[in-house]
C-alpha cells in the first residue's frame, strides 16, 4: 500500500458540495476583490489567531511582509530570525531593505534558540520573527522578556501553527503581529494561496489594512506605499467551509502523532526527544544520539503537529531511511534541507555571526512522515513497518 506524504484531494473532495456551493455563491455575487465574503472568514477564523484583529491576506508570506512594513523596519535594521525554518521567515526580511541575522534553534523542538538570539542582538536590531515550527510553539515567555528589555518589536510566523497553544495561550496573541499560511498543504488549507495577519492593537491592524490596499484611502489617495496583499473572497468562502473541520483536522493530527510515538517507540534504538534537554533558553544541549529520535510535544503547549518530524543522527543514515521508505512507495519530505545561514542568496560573509551548530545538524539529520488528518490506521502501520524494518537491517 502506497502512503503519500499527503493526500489534499481527500480532505477536499470530502467537502465537494459545500465547496462546490461556495464557488457558486461567489460566482454569482459578482463580488470578486474584498467584501462581506472575506469579513464573515476574518471573523469566523479570529479566535483561532490568538489576536483581536484579523486581516485575510493573499499569502502567508505577504502577511510576514506586510508585518514588517507596518513596523516600519527597512535598510539599516537588523532582524533575528531561526536559521531552520522555512525560507519565507528570512526572506521577507531582506525584501524590506532590512538584515535578517539568523539565530541557532533548540535540537529538541526545533524553535528558535533565545540565549542565542540575545547573543546576536545589535544597536540596529529592531524585531525578532520567532516561528512556531512544525506546530509546537517556541518559548514566547523568555522571547517576550527578550524584546521588552530590548525594545524589540514581534512577529510571531505562525505559518505551521494556527490554534496552538503556549502555556493555555492561543499563538499570535503574544507578538505585535502574528502570520498564518492557508498554503495547500497547511493545517488549515485553501485551494490556492491564502493567508492570515493578526494583531493585538487596533492602530497597527489599521495601518497594515490600509498598507493592504497600496495604503489608499479612499481608493486613489494613497497615504503609505503599501502593495496588493488582500486575499480573494473565493478563497475565503473555501476557508469558510473548512474551518468548522478544522478541529477534527488537529485532532486527527494528534491522534497520529500519539499513535507514531507509541509504535515506534516501541523499536529498539528509538527514543523520544527529552523536553529536559530543550536547548530554548539555556543554549545548546546534548540531544540524543540514539538511532531515531521521535518529536515530543512539550506538557506546556498544544501540538498541532504540521509535521511529524524524526531525528536519523548518524553520516548519511537520514537519506538511506529516506531511500528505503520510498522505496516502499511511502512519502517523505526532508523540512529543511538547507539552513537560511547557507542558502547562496543570503551571501555568507554580510552578516556572519555562526556557528549554527543545531541548524546544520538538524538540516542533515530530520525527516518527516505522512501525519495528515484523513491517514489510516493501516497506513500508519505500513510507515511504523518500513521504519522497523530499516532499524532491523542494522542500517
Ligand atoms: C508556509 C510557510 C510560510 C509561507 O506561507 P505561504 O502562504 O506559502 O506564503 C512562512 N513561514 C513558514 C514557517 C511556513 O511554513
Amino acid at each position: 500500500m502506497a502512503v503519500p506524504l499527503l493526500d489534499l484531494k481527500l480532505q477536499n473532495l470530502a467537502l465537494h458540495g459545500e465547496l462546490t456551493a461556495a464557488f457558486d455563491r461567489v460566482l454569482r455575487s459578482g463580488h470578486y476583490i474584498l467584501g462581506a465574503e472575506l469579513e464573515a472568514f476574518e471573523r469566523a477564523v479570529t479566535p483561532l489567531g490568538g489576536a483581536p484583529f484579523a486581516l485575510g491576506i493573499s499569502s502567508g508570506t505577504d502577511a510576514l511582509l506586510l508585518a514588517l512594513m507596518a513596523l516600519g523596519i527597512g535598510p539599516g535594521d537588523e532582524v533575528i530570525v531561526p536559521s531552520f525554518t522555512f525560507f519565507a521567515t528570512g526572506g521577507c526580511v531582506s525584501r524590506v531593505g532590512a538584515t535578517p541575522v539568523f539565530a541557532d534553534v533548540c535540537p529538541i523542538c526545533f524553535n528558535l534558540d533565545v540565549q542565542d538570539a540575545e547573543r546576536r542582538l545589535s544597536p540596529k536590531t529592531k524585531a525578532i520573527m520567532p516561528v512556531h515550527l512544525f506546530g509546537q510553539a517556541a518559548d514566547m515567555d523568555s522571547i517576550m522578556a527578550l524584546a521588552r528589555k530590548h525594545g524589540l518589536a514581534v512577529i510571531e510566523d505562525g505559518a505551521q501553527a494556527l490554534g496552538a497553544e503556549y502555556r493555555g495561550r492561543r499563538v499570535g496573541g503574544f507578538g505585535d503581529f502574528a502570520t498564518y499560511s492557508f498554503f495547500p498543504s497547511k493545517n488549515l488549507g485553501a485551494l490556492g494561496d491564502a493567508g492570515l495577519l493578526v494583531a493585538r492593537d487596533e492602530a497597527l491592524a489599521e495601518k497594515a489594512r490600509l498598507l493592504r490596499v497600496h495604503g489608499a484611502k479612499p481608493k486613489y489617495y494613497h497615504h503609505l506605499i503599501g502593495a496588493n496583499f488582500r486575499m480573494d473572497p473565493l478563497q475565503a468562502a473555501f476557508l469558510s467551509v473548512k474551518l468548522p473541520q478544522y478541529e477534527t483536522y488537529t485532532r486527527q493530527r494528534q491522534a497520529n502523532a500519539a499513535d507514531y510515538t507509541a509504535r515506534l517507540k516501541a523499536l529498539d534504538g528509538v527514543v523520544v526527544a527529552d523536553p529536559n534537554q530543550c536547548g530554548c533558553r539555556t543554549g545548546p544541549t546534548s540531544p540524543s544520539d540514539a538511532r531515531l529520535v521521535l518529536p515530543v510535544a512539550y506538557p506546556h503547549v498544544t501540538h498541532i503537529w504540521n509535521q511529524y518530524t524524526l531525528r536519523v543522527p548518524g553520516k548519511g543514515r537520514r537519506d538511506a531511511l529516506r531511500e528505503h521508505l520510498t522505496s516502499r512507495g511511502i512519502g517523505s519530505e526532508i523540512y529543511y534541507p538547507v539552513p537560511l545561514h547557507a542558502q547562496p542568496c543570503f551571501a555568507p560573509g554580510r552578516v556572519d555571526r555562526g556557528p549554527w551548530p543545531v541548524s546544520d545538524r538538524l538540516a542533515a539529520e530530520v525527516i518527516s512522515i505522512p501525519i495528515f488528518p484523513e491517514l489510516t490506521e493501516g497506513q500508519r502501520s505500513e510507515v511504523v513497518e518500513a521504519i522497523a524494518q530499516f532499524l532491523a537491517s542494522g542500517r
